[in-house]
């Protein structure tokens, strides 16, 4: 049976650190739509064009635009056996999307652990949160620092400050997060899949709650 994840949790919470973590204990795919928005971003494609226009804003892209990207991303060959899903879904709509894609793998969504920390913690991490240009993993200038300032540890990426961690922006997507993506935690409570994890520990307790809530 394939094992398909979905890290739920507000910006900051921790899902692309600990994404990568399971990803490699479990020899899944990571897929992180934040990080497909921005290679296509990069590589000035017109969905890159297009999602940059609310990405930039702190606002969510279009369900629809979303849907189909992580249905494109689903056709390929490493999903069969599951993935590591963060960042999506984000809204009902995008859950119910993902329900209906997995069936095609007879799979299911059999886990969401819900990472989450004080909102002064969030602030505190996204301001202060280095990511890979190549590989997308990302660093704390304090709680997590790189080996060498600026270069990524795994491969030697540049690491840069994403622009929509800037204040303002971060205050926004946290509320964007409260309504549009808070209603997931009732959605999978009431299918049995919540974990709650807490967020606000150092990272690796975080991943060993993690391991723990894979075993139930
Ligand atoms: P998300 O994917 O939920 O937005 P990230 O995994 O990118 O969150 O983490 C946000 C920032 O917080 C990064 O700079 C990361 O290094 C740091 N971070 C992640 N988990 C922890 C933790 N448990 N304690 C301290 N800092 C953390
Ligand atoms: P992230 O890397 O998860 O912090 O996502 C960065 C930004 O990409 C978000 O603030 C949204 O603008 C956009 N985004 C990522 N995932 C989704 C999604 N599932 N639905 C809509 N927008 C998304």
């Amino acid at each position: 049976m394939p094992t398909y994840i979905v890290l739920l949790g507000p910006p900051g919470a921790g899902k692309g650190t600990q994404a990568k973590v399971l990803a490699e204990k479990f020899n899944l795919p990571h897929i992180s739509s934040g990080d497909i928005f921005r290679e296509n971003i990069k590589n000035g494609t017109e969905l890159g064009k297009l999602a940059n226009t609310y990405i930039s804003q702190g606002e969510l892209v279009p369900d629809d635009v979303t849907i189909a990207m992580i249905r494109e991303r689903f056709s390929r060959s490493d999903c069969v056996n599951g993935a590591i899903l963060d960042g999506f879904p984000r809204t009902p709509a995008q859950a119910d999307a993902l329900c209906e894609m997995l069936k095609e793998f007879d799979g299911r969504v059999n886990l969401v652990p819900f990472i989450t920390a004080p909102v002064e913690v969030l602030i505190e991490r996204l301001a202060g949160r280095w990511t890979c240009r190549t590989c997308g993993r990302v660093y704390h200038e304090r709680f997590n620092p790189p080996k060498q300032h600026g270069i990524c540890d795994a491969d030697g990426g540049d690491l840069y400050q994403r622009e929509d961690d800037k204040a303002e922006t971060v205050v926004h997507r946290i509320e964007v997060y409260q309504k549009q993506t808070a209603p997931l935690i009732d959605y999978y409570k009431e299918r049995g899949v919540l974990a709650e994890i807490n967020g606000f520990a150092p990272i690796e307790e975080v991943s060993a709650q993690l391991m723990a809530a894979m075993k139930h």
